[in-house]
């Protein structure tokens, strides 16, 4: 095949995983982003404490898929990094998600793994809710009744989403790890870690071909007839807000976002844990400290505390009937431009969908095949 010319809109995962790939495949390829560093979601760097910070929250990878794996190795090297959560219940840290041993400390007994399942059962048995579930709360105590639901999820879920978990879906509860074992991993998944060096340096060096151009402060919005004048370009591979690309034609997509507070401490360790989340105290959700991830080293600290915002970055995708209606009036238009040939839509702001880092390459390796 010809040569083809291509833009790609965006310089995160998504944009710097379209461009490697099809540079890969021969094509010439020019990268414009907005914003005056690639990396979009996965931004990231060396803060004042000496250690990396994640400049929109905290990003683990982890995945199951081994050619997205294999695909990120060729670009850093990764940590052997297993994420760990605890949760501040009662004034005691507690290791999430639920397991065997959360069991243990908050309801000071001691029983083996065999007999977990059965406690979870009566704990649901003794609870009152709607069979089958209709909403998150029922969702989550069909799962392990209303005790933990309350110490656990309910005012958590409330903070994230400024919503009664009443009305939100079941099917976010349906994701909910629990464990019958003492496994107080966070994620299970066959390969996890951090890139070494940070995400937005494995970026750069996806962005590292001879095929490829990249334009930083390069607002798409702000040239694009000139961007789409004919001729101009064979592909162009959009990873920005999905309504935006159609002048919010069927209304705006809502998005709930994150306030991230920064703080840098002289000490050697905040917590005990790279995450630890906050369902009942305070107005903020969790915090992090990062040195753990990263196993730097460095007297100092950074830490970042999350509070739950209706307005600021766009963080995570608001699934209620009406954006899903509006998300597939988009996608009708989408179909039939990727159809003609010269438009792919791919990521999480083009989607509309709540990805992993794993799943956004795997949905570009999809697309470009
Ligand atoms: C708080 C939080 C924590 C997360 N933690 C994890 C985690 O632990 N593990 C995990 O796997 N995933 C995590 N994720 C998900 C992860 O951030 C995303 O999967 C990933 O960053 C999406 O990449 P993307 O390229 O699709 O989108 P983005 O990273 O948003 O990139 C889009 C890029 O396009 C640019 N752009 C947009 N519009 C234009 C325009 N008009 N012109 C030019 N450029 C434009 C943007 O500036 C941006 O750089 C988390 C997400 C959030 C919100």
């Amino acid at each position: 095949m010809a040569m083809r010319k291509c833009l790609i809109i965006g310089a995160g995962l998504a944009g710097a995983t379209a461009a490697r790939l099809l540079a890969e495949k021969g094509d010439t390829v020019h990268v414009i982003e907005k914003q005056p560093h690639v990396g979009g979601n996965c931004y990231d760097g060396m803060s004042q404490a000496g250690v990396i910070i994640h400049k929109y929250g905290p990003h683990i990878f982890h995945t199951n898929m081994t050619e997205v794996w294999d695909f990120c190795q060729r670009f850093a090297d990764f940590n052997f990094y297993q994420h760990r959560v605890m949760s501040y219940v009662d004034g005691q840290l507690l290791p999430f998600p639920i397991n065997r041993d959360t069991i243990c400390q908050l309801f000071g007994i001691d029983i083996g793994i065999r007999e977990i399942e059965g406690f979870l059962a009566d704990e649901v048995a003794r609870s009152t809710y709607k069979n089958p579930p209709e909403n998150f709360r029922d969702a989550v105590i069909s799962q392990v009744g209303t005790y933990l639901y309350e110490k656990f999820f309910h005012n958590y879920t409330r903070k994230q989403w400024a919503a009664e978990p009443e009305s939100l879906s079941a099917e976010i509860a349906g994701r909910i790890p629990i464990r019958y074992n003492r496994d107080n991993r966070y994620f299970t998944d066959l390969y996890q870690g951090l890139p070494i060096g940070g995400y937005t340096h494995m970026i750069k060096n996806m962005l590292d071909h001879p095929s490829i151009t990249l334009e930083l402060n390069a607002d798409y919005f702000l040239a694009r007839s000139e961007y789409d004048k004919p001729g101009k370009y064979d592909l162009k591979v959009y990873t920005g807000k999905l309504d935006s690309y159609f002048d919010e034609a069927y209304g705006r997509l809502d998005y709930r976002s994150v306030k991230f507070d920064f703080r840098y401490l002289d000490q050697k360790q905040f917590q005990p844990a790279a995450v630890v989340n906050y369902p009942n105290d305070y107005a903020f959700t969790r915090i992090t400290e990062f040195k753990h991830m990263t196993n730097e080293q460095s007297d100092k600290t950074a830490l970042c505390i999350e509070y739950p915002s209706a307005d600021g970055v766009p963080s995570y995708v608001v699934l209620n009937q009406e954006n899903i209606g509006k998300r597939q009036a988009y996608f009708d238009h989408v179909h039939d431009l990727e159809e003609q040939g010269g438009t792919l839509f791919v990521g999480r702001l083009a989607e509309y969908r709540y990805y992993n880092m794993d799943q956004v390459i795997a949905s570009v390796m999809k697309k470009l095949k």
